[in-house]
């Protein structure tokens, strides 16, 4: 009766542990299941977090995974992965200064490449903006000072005429229009402040950029290394992860829909189980750097190889 009430409990006990852990555990099943036989089952995945800051919708962003997922699925005419609900893998579309800046460089109408000649072509981009800043900023430091002394000569006048008991007529009209002029060259510095303001925005934003390229193409960012220790190591454009508790891709930065789609599909590689590849020109290359939508030979090997299909 008291060994029958042990194994009862300890039936119990392990119940309630797999019911508690059911998530991880049929994720962990799931994983181990693409991991000792990749290709078999279809590998769900579902919208995650979703911001709209990127400025794409959601179908738009759901025709681009679909996109992606063809770029595995047709050459070896296999369903490989599956939009559905409940979809294990979440695919997540998170805002942060990584986009913030590619969308500044849009508007600045430079198209940033992850490639030796985006990357010199943007620091001296960045040169010219530098200098056009200094140069206007000398002018604003300038019209400050002309601002101040005129200032000081309207503010020397109105005590002049106040320790006289007030103005005559004309001093006062005078001392009116100076003032409108006043008015005018501080709406002047205003704009010209706002202006600033705007052009450190961007250069703030071109070497956040160029951090980005240094660290993915491996350049010694030199005089660009103090904004990438504020922010971390991480400036890939997407990031896959897989733990007990879930498969995720997270998607940061992109320039265009074709860019997107080459990220979705790299990340989409790396949650079939493929490692990088020593080709530029792959998908699965570290950088994302070409332009075709399509496998190279170098991706299709290693697919292949996965999926055990014999290369013919
Ligand atoms: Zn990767």
């Amino acid at each position: 009766m008291y060994k029958a009430f042990k194994i009862l409990l300890s039936f119990i006990i392990l119940g309630a542990t797999a019911y508690f852990f059911r998530t991880p555990l049929l994720n962990l099943w799931n994983q181990l299941y693409n991991s000792y036989l990749p290709c078999t089952q279809p590998i769900g995945y579902s919208l995650g977090s979703f911001d709209t800051k990127f400025g794409i919708s959601k179908d738009q962003f759901t025709n681009a995974l679909a996109k992606a997922e063809q770029v595995w699925e047709k050459p070896i005419g296999k369903e490989l992965f599956t939009n559905k609900p409940d979809g294990n893998l979440k695919i997540n579309l998170i805002y942060d200064y990584r986009q913030e800046a590619t969308i500044k460089m849009r508007k600045l109408g430079l198209t940033i490449n992850d490639d030796r000649a985006s990357y010199d072509a943007l620091k001296s981009k960045l040169k010219v903006m530098q200098l056009a800043y200094s140069q206007k900023m000398a002018s604003f430091k300038s019209q400050v000072a002309i601002f101040e002394k005129h200032k000081d000569e309207y503010e020397a006048k109105v005590t002049y005429w106040n320790k006289r008991g007030g103005a005559t007529p004309k001093a006062y009209a005078e001392l009116n229009e100076e003032k409108e002029a006043l008015n005018a060259e501080l709406a002047q510095i205003n704009q010209l402040q706002d202006s600033l303001n705007a052009d450190v925005d961007n250069i703030n934003a071109m070497i956040t950029v160029l951090n980005r390229l240094a660290e993915s193409l491996n350049i010694d960012a030199g005089e660009f290394n103090q904004t990438n220790k504020e922010r971390g190591d991480e400036f890939e454009e997407g990031l896959y992860k897989s733990d007990l508790y879930g498969q995720e891709i997270d998607i940061y930065q992109f320039d265009s829909t074709d860019k997107l789609i080459r990220v979705l599909a790299h990340e989409f590689g790396h949650a079939l189980g493929l490692e990088h590849v020593d080709d530029p020109k792959a998908i699965m290359y570290r950088l994302n750097q070409g332009t075709n939508e399509k496998l190279s030979a170098t991706d299709l090997t290693a697919l292949k190889t996965l999926c055990r299909i014999d290369k013919k």
